[in-house]
């Protein structure tokens, strides 16, 4: 007779490049993590984000893991990942999943995107993969409808409503760059970390 383990964990994946995190991550990972009854969602800092790299300088991956390691501290079912920086090189989701399953493989995957995340969904590497691995869930603000990619195969998106915060890491660093407040839309340890490693004052972002 097959042995269950009782019910499988189910872990949310949340990818960005969180330079910096702010308060439009966290709203959004802890209300997934909630409309789905998930264990963790795992905030994972991207190493080299391959769509970023090219555009504009971004900041060390061991400086925005310790800025998302100050973002979720204290908070329950919420955790920064360092899978990618550990692999090194360029960050896909497909190997990272791949990763998270080796080993956790009785672990149930949700790869959780924001809507201009999904809207660039089909330019990610080996989608088909992200697909069969994992459950995609888009945030959506209450109310409005996105035209969301068709996925490969049978796969259906599936969509949670969030609070939408007209926050983005964009406006953040330019706010550092000028001197203007920080408070309330990046969680206080998250503003010491920028301070005490001197964070976006090189002009580079
Ligand atoms: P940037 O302005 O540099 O593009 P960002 O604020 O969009 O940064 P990312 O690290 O690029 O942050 O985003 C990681 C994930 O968070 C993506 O899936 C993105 O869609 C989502 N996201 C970004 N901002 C918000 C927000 N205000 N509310 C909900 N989700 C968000
Ligand atoms: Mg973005």
């Amino acid at each position: 007779m097959l042995q269950s383990s009782g019910p499988r964990r189910r872990v949310g994946l949340f990818g960005g490049t969180f330079d910096p995190p702010h308060v439009g991550h966290l709203v959004t990972a802890v209300n997934v993590r909630h409309e789905l009854d998930l264990d963790v969602v795992i905030l994972m800092v991207a190493n080299i984000p391959w769509q970023k790299q090219a555009v504009r300088e971004v900041e060390a991956a061991d400086d925005r893991l310790a800025m998302v390691q100050a973002a979720v501290d204290g908070v329950t079912g919420l955790e920064a990942g360092d899978t990618e920086i550990r692999s090194g090189g360029p960050s896909f989701t497909a190997d990272t999943l791949a990763e998270l399953q080796r080993e956790d493989p009785d672990a149930e995957f949700f790869t959780i995107v924001g809507a201009d995340a999904a809207n660039d969904l089909l330019t990610w590497e080996r989608v088909d993969e992200v697909v069969d691995r994992s459950q995609l869930v888009v945030v959506d603000r209450p109310g409005s409808a996105l035209a969301l990619p068709a996925l490969p195969g049978t796969a259906e998106w599936m969509r949670v409503e969030v609070p939408h915060l007209e926050v983005s890491s964009t406006d953040l660093r330019s706010r550092v760059v000028d001197g203007r407040p920080l408070e309330f839309l990046i969680p206080p340890g998250v503003i010491d970390v920028i301070t005490q490693r001197g964070l976006y004052r090189g002009g580079g972002g």
